[in-house]
């Protein structure tokens, strides 16, 4: 522990490389995709100029870096009254008006859909030398869709953001990946502080690259998709229950009768829900994480 670790050690890039299927100099290790987000907004987006577009509902983070960086921010909303579906057009507007990053999630945080590959590849094609389109993936394990990590080679301005936080349960380890064309993870690189990943989460994330610890990762990843379909069964027949989404993520989003009520009164039985209601489109809305046997138990039996 008394040497500095590598920028970029060596081990752990090759072994991220592996798991997904991309040569080294597409990755980037980074700790987590909170990470990759925030160096992304920095690379691209000069304060007070530049701009980002978000499709929302969708994961806080994008806007919430951007706002740090002083960078705008121009929303291209989902369709809420479509299952959540994208809107190419909207996209293509903010690009032409000058937006340089499009933040695509896939399955969407928080609701659970995923987006066709079919239109984030068409995208691509359309703002090629306009503007970089960053599809994150932290959910993908749980969906039945597949990852565009083959389509990286052929398209320079798509970058992917993938992370050992949600199926690989090791989001306090702090490490994630930006996959990307070469060119662009050495940029990123250029402006990433030189010691960003510490010796013993470097070892520990090397331990979990070990194929059975992936293999065991996989079943337990099938075991949360069970309970999840089983979880929105129940929740569909619940009196209280407005909706159910079907999802392809680790969670469920639910509108209910009565959110505020409800996230009250889990918190009393010790069931801490997200409240997502804030956020447009999504009143009365409650996102449910899948967790243990137990933690499900203690949700129904508190509701
Ligand atoms: C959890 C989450 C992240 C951040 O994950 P870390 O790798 O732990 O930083 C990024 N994007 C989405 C959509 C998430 O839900």
């Amino acid at each position: 522990m008394n040497r500095y670790p590598e920028p970029q050690p060596k081990e752990l890039v090759h072994g991220l490389a592996d798991l997904y299927g991309l040569p080294p100099d597409m990755v980037l290790a980074t700790r987590g995709s909170d990470d990759g987000i925030d160096l992304l907004v920095r690379l691209f987006c000069r304060a007070g100029r530049d701009r980002i577009v978000i499709c929302p509902p969708t994961f806080g983070m994008y806007a919430q870096t951007a706002a740090i960086q002083g960078a705008g921010v121009v929303c291209a909303a989902l369709e809420g009254n479509h299952g959540f579906r994208l809107n190419p057009d909207a996209i293509r507007l903010a690009v032409g008006a000058g937006a340089k990053l499009v933040f695509l999630c896939s399955p969407n945080n928080p609701t659970g859909n995923t987006i066709d590959s079919s239109q984030v590849l068409e995208l691509c094609r359309q703002l090629r030398g306009r503007a970089v389109v960053v599809l994150d993936e932290a959910y993908v394990e749980f969906s039945a869709g597949k990852s565009l990590e083959s389509a990286l080679p052929t398209l320079d301005n798509l970058v992917l953001l993938r992370t050992l936080s949600k199926a690989h349960g090791l989001a306090g380890l702090r490490c994630g990946a930006v996959l990307a064309a070469p060119e662009l993870i050495s940029m990123l690189r250029t402006i990433m502080p030189p010691y960003p990943l510490a010796t013993p989460v470097v070892h520990r994330v090397l331990a979990a690259l070990q194929v059975p610890d992936v293999e065991r990762r996989r079943q337990q990843v099938r075991r949360i998709i069970h309970a999840r379909e089983r979880l929105a069964r129940w929740l569909s027949v619940q009196t209280w229950t407005r909706k159910v989404w079907p999802s392809a993520a680790n969670f469920l989003l639910v509108r209910v009768d009565d959110a505020e009520g409800m996230l009250a009164w889990t918190a009393h039985g010790g069931v801490l829900l997200r409240d997502v209601s804030a956020q447009p489109g999504l009143e009365n809305c409650v996102r449910v994480s899948i967790g243990s046997a137990l933690e499900l138990r203690r949700f129904r039996a508190a509701m």
